[in-house]
């Protein structure tokens, strides 16, 4: 099909760029595991699979807690609501941490202080791709005795400056195969560590944690054929694209983002099917993400012509993934005037979560109220712009244009 007869209504560009799914698959034809093929991927020895990322981040949580009596857990008090609600299951107490300004990090001071000999531990977050900063977060820990978990449940395939995956700095990392997050077996997690004898610990408790549950894997395996019939821009249109404009319609933006979490959370094993799935998967994804780097090469530089936003990067060497951009707008009023030009669209313009962590009214009992400035402003005033490759050229300048008008307009609309 032409793309230029294309009617726009049918043609729906997801808000993440997807590791587009093969209906061969899903045929169940024997071959490495995906454990095998992660840990091939990733360039580490051993992989754990797990039924979610939050799934996985309750096994290192409780794996920690088993080897000691401290309780608090250090997150940056902008990031997933399932992290949150992960630690709380596991009966710790979350310790959000403000973010440094206008960037993903927590910051360094406000971390240090929150450190103390209660800190079990800290949660740096790579989010969007991006690789946030691990080595405050290790010096930290080192200093009061806790551990770092690296939450990389968005940033499958991103490396550190010496090419090693994201993840292995920190004691533990984590990455989720939840649809919407590139690879998915619908929901799935991967749970990494350096040291074999926390290896050992993690896959213990992720057995007793873990049961088979088959009607949660029937359930699970029917949603991943649905993902498979409906990853297409038409299947988008109906899927996502009308839900989320209800959503919007109803101004309920935590439902148009998917931010209305459950509080408990499904424990257990991912079945022999859907592993066969998410390995197969695994053989394109290193081609796919390359293709993905191409097209950020050239969009960010045509981002980066609009003076007043900051599309978050990568330091020095570091190579992150590129599901797509992170934005910071000048204001909260340029951030929600391109929003409604653009969200309700089908060009993929979303937010990522809607709220810093004590903002979201069903986590109240979970997050204490504290003043996190900087998270606040960062919800506030950031949107996201899928890296699709079904995103074309024009459509995405049709993007920039109106991201340019966004700011121009907060200056009394001279442009
Ligand atoms: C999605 C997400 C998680 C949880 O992963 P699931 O596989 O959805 O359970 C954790 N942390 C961050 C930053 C996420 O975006």
């Amino acid at each position: 099909m032409k793309g230029t007869m294309r009617l726009e209504a049918f043609h729906e560009v997801p808000p993440t760029a997807g590791l587009p799914p093969r209906w061969r698959d899903l045929l169940p034809w024997r071959g490495p595991s995906l454990a095998a093929r992660a840990a091939e991927f990733l360039g580490v020895e051993e992989v754990q699979v797990t039924c979610s990322g939050t799934a996985a981040l309750v096994v290192a949580l409780t794996a920690l807690k088993r080897r000691s009596a401290r309780t608090d857990v250090i997150v940056p008090a902008y990031t997933c609501p399932l992290v949150a609600i992960a630690v709380a299951h596991c009966g710790l107490t979350l310790r959000p941490c403000d973010l440094v300004v206008n960037g993903i990090d927590m910051d360094p001071a406000t971390l240090a202080a929150l450190c103390d000999d209660n800190t079990l531990a800290i949660v740096p977050t790579h989010l969007g791709g991006r690789v946030a900063d691990v080595d405050t977060a290790l010096a930290c820990a080192h200093r009061v005795g806790a551990w770092v978990i690296e939450d990389a449940a968005q940033a499958l395939g991103a490396r550190f400056a010496d090419d090693a995956s994201i993840g292995t700095k920190g004691n533990i990392g984590f990455f989720s195969l939840a649809v919407g997050k590139g690879l998915t077996t619908y929901e799935g997690g991967l749970l990494i560590a350096g040291e074999a004898g926390l290896r050992e610990d993690l896959r213990r408790c992720g057995e007793e944690i873990a049961r088979y549950d088959a009607a949660l894997e029937i359930a699970r395996s029917a949603q991943l054929i649905g993902y498979h019939a409906i990853y297409r821009p038409l299947g988008l249109t109906l899927a996502y694209g009308l839900p989320r404009r209800n959503a919007l319609r109803s101004g309920d933006a935590i439902a148009a983002v998917g931010d209305d979490f459950s509080l408990s959370i499904p424990l257990h094993r991912m079945g022999d099917w859907r592993d066969g799935v998410g390995a197969r998967a695994f053989v394109r994804l290193h081609d796919f993400q390359e293709k993905l780097d191409k097209q950020a090469v050239r969009r960010r530089s045509r981002l980066g012509s609009i003076a007043a936003i900051t599309v978050f990067q990568d330091r020095d060497r570091v190579r992150g993934t590129w599901p797509f951009f992170l934005i910071c707008m000048p204001t909260r009023a340029a951030r929600d005037a391109a929003l409604s030009e653009l969200w309700a669209s089908h060009l993929g313009v979303s937010r990522l979560f809607i709220h810093a962590l004590p903002d979201y009214a069903y986590l109240r009992d979970i997050v204490s109220a504290l003043p996190l400035p900087n998270a606040r402003e960062f919800a506030a005033r950031t949107l996201t712009v899928s890296n699709s490759l079904w995103l074309g050229d024009e459509e995405f300048e049709q993007i920039a244009c109106a991201l340019e008008r966004a700011c121009a307009n907060r200056n009394g609309g001279a442009v």
